[in-house]
């Protein structure tokens, strides 16, 4: 099991003396473009008195994490400092994991569960999922700038805890049937942060403290559940397969929890779980609940939902054991209206 060392959630938590718990001198940092503005301040006062070298991660592809680590790191750095969304801690894990150096994560949004997890999602590259990397030394959750993250992205993260409910269905699956490792434990963590995204969509919605402290908690839990299977099985299934299918599919279209969300929706049909609750509460929440809310074709759907079992056809899913063909898709997709 490979775990962050310190989880600090607090106000005002992205400060010097919990940075001191990591760094002693050095650090390479990495934020947004935005970020960078807003929070200009607060970074100047945290970072004050270690040395510091500052890059702007533009995208979570795989060209501009190789470019960053080529052109702008510092190899003299303690630690990589990832102080943004979640593209930008994405390229943080990937940076530090190959200068084999310390990462510490400090999220500005709660948009996905890759705040804690041991994955890099990266894109563009030779697969079109999470990567193995080591989970981060140490994750800081400052609240302060978390409730100034535009709604949708804390919303995102929502989204992706209701993965959770399918993903762990399809890791059962391939035990059963596949005879694949399954932790029951680990199943156990990442399914709890789904039904805990369910019971506090109201407070989420009304973007109430606790309820944010909560969802971060369960966005962390989740990537915990990951670093101890030792895999992204409890944390991404067939919903995010065809998630990552849209990716290629309709570029930029939607956030990922979105797109996660949705294929959710798809999944929990198959499994002939209750679809239609999970689609109310997205619904009570302001996530979207038609692709169409989000710009995606019905055409794009389709793809997407008969391209996702070949992105990774070893990783055994319903997708995979049933096969669906176009006018099943279609059909369904009929019936759920999504
Ligand atoms: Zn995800």
């Amino acid at each position: 099991m490979e775990l962050p060392e310190a989880v600090i959630i607090g106000d005002d938590t992205f400060n010097k003396e919990n940075l001191s718990m990591f760094i002693k001198k050095s650090a390479f940092l990495l934020t947004g473009p935005n970020v960078s503005i807003i929070f200009k301040d607060k970074i100047a006062s945290a970072l004050n008195g270690f040395e510091y070298k500052k890059s702007i991660v533009q995208s979570s592809t795989f060209e501009e994490a190789e470019r960053i680590f080529k052109e702008e790191f510092d190899a003299n750095c303690e630690a990589v400092v990832g102080f943004g969304g979640g593209k930008v801690i994405d390229v943080a894990k990937y940076i530090g994991y190959k200068a084999g150096i310390q990462v510490i994560s400090i999220p500005t949004s709660a948009s996905n569960d890759g705040i804690a997890s041991p994955f890099s999602s990266l894109k563009g590259g030779k697969y079109p999922y999470s990567l193995k990397v080591k989970p981060p030394r140490g994750v800081i959750v400052d609240l302060s700038v978390i409730m100034k993250a535009p709604k949708r992205y804390i919303l995102s993260g929502l989204g992706d805890l209701l993965g959770k409910f399918t993903s762990t269905r399809d890791w059962k699956l391939a035990w059963i049937e596949k005879g694949e490792y399954f932790g029951e434990y680990a199943s156990k963590l990442a399914y709890e942060s789904a039904k805990h995204a369910m019971i506090s969509t109201k407070g989420i919605e009304e973007l109430k403290y606790n309820s944010i402290r909560n969802l971060m908690e369960a966005l962390i839990s989740a990537g915990v559940a990951g670093g101890i299977a030792g895999s992204s099985r409890p944390l991404s299934g067939s919903e995010h397969l065809i998630s990552h299918a849209l990716d290629i599919i309709a570029p930029d279209k939607g956030t990922h929890g979105e797109k996660v969300a949705l294929s959710t929706v798809f999944i929990a049909y198959l499994y002939g779980m209750n679809w239609k609750k999970i689609k109310d509460k997205m619904y009570q929440v302001g996530l979207p609940v038609a692709f169409s809310d989000i710009g995606i074709t019905r055409k794009e759907v389709l793809d997407a939902v008969i391209m996702a079992p070949t992105l990774r056809p070893e990783r055994y899913t319903i997708l995979h054991k049933l096969k669906l063909t176009k006018d099943d898709v279609l059909k369904i997709l009929d019936e759920i209206n999504i």
